[in-house]
């Protein structure tokens, strides 16, 4: 089984990359992407992983880029937020890498925000207490929704995301994205594969339409996260005709957070085929293979 998406400590999940290694694993995946937001901090803990394991085993680093969009042609309704995964690019690319550093260091003004509009509100968490859940890894709105399941305020980080966190909230502070028709092509220029995350999430917001999807192809998107947790069956059915259309692969994964979500490593997975066309394209970083696994596994 192959899960393209999943978080560790590095951004908002909970497994540090070695124990998401070995979660994988015991999980029956093959082959895991490691795809924190707006870095590459948990690559090198998990390579180290991999080394140590006595099964075959496959890691694809990747990142998950917080970007921007125009917004639909025909509605006036603004820009819309999305995610774009980045896959095996060169981490030294300066221009990729100056972005992530932006992107990160925007995370931490807009949480310290987001924490004193909910403190003067007068729920009982510190932007200390934030950081300290986050470990150095880069901040986000789970990581407040720990504390304030810790302060007792919520009985768990879904439950914070219904009300207090969600961007309807008036606690909320938006965070500062790439363009994603940038991010597309600093990805490439970089080696790397840029694939759109959950383009149809309906629950977390507004979503790009078929227009704006397949305006990204120009720019050199190369894939589309079409099995996700977040996608209704429909939806799902049409993004794969989409992607045959625009000449796209599909893939499926589980976006894994730990115990901050409830989805499981796996539950949505992505078929060989596309897996090979992914690496077809990828020239930034090798994939990385345990020491017992043979040739293309
Ligand atoms: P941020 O990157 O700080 O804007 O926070 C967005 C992150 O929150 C996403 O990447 C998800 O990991 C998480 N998230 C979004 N919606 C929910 C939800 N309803 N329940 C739990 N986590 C969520
Ligand atoms: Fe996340
Ligand atoms: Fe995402
Ligand atoms: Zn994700």
């Amino acid at each position: 089984m192959i899960d393209l998406h999943a978080h560790s400590t590095a951004s908002d999940g909970s497994d540090t990359p070695a124990e998401l290694v070995g979660n994988a694993v015991a999980a029956g995946l093959h082959t895991l992407a490691i795809t924190d937001h707006d870095t590459t901090g948990g690559w090198d803990e998990a390579v180290a992983a991999v080394g140590r394991l006595d099964v075959p085993f496959t890691l694809i680093r990747g990142t998950e880029f917080s970007c921007i969009h125009d917004g639909n042609t025909g509605d006036d309704d603004g820009p819309i937020s999305l995610h774009l995964l980045g896959y095996l690019f060169d981490p030294e690319a300066e221009a990729l890498k100056a972005e992530r550093a932006r992107l990160r260091r925007s995370r931490l003004g807009r949480g310290e925000a987001i924490v004193d509009n909910l403190v003067g509100a007068g729920y009982p968490i510190s932007w200390q207490q934030v950081l300290d859940i986050a470990g150095g890894g880069a901040v986000g709105r789970p990581h407040i929704g720990q504390a304030l399941l810790q302060a007792g305020v919520v009985d768990s980080v879904t439950d914070a995301f219904a009300h207090l966190l969600s961007s309807s909230s008036p606690y909320y502070v938006p965070k500062l994205e790439m363009a994603v028709d940038v991010a597309i092509e600093l990805i490439r220029q970089a080696g790397g594969v840029p694939v759109i995350a959950h383009p149809w999430a309906r629950r977390r917001g507004r979503i790009l339409d078929e227009a704006a999807l397949r305006s990204l192809v120009a720019p050199g998107l190369l894939g589309i996260e079409v099995d996700h947790l977040d996608h209704a069956p429909d939806d799902r059915a049409r993004l794969a005709e989409l992607a045959t259309e625009l000449g796209l692969f599909s893939t499926g994964s589980s976006d894994y957070h730990g115990t901050r979500k409830s989805v499981r490593l796996g539950s949505d997975t992505t078929s060989p085929d596309s897996l090979e066309r992914l690496l077809s394209h990828a020239s930034g970083v090798d994939v990385v293979r345990s020491p017992t696994t043979g040739h293309g596994q």
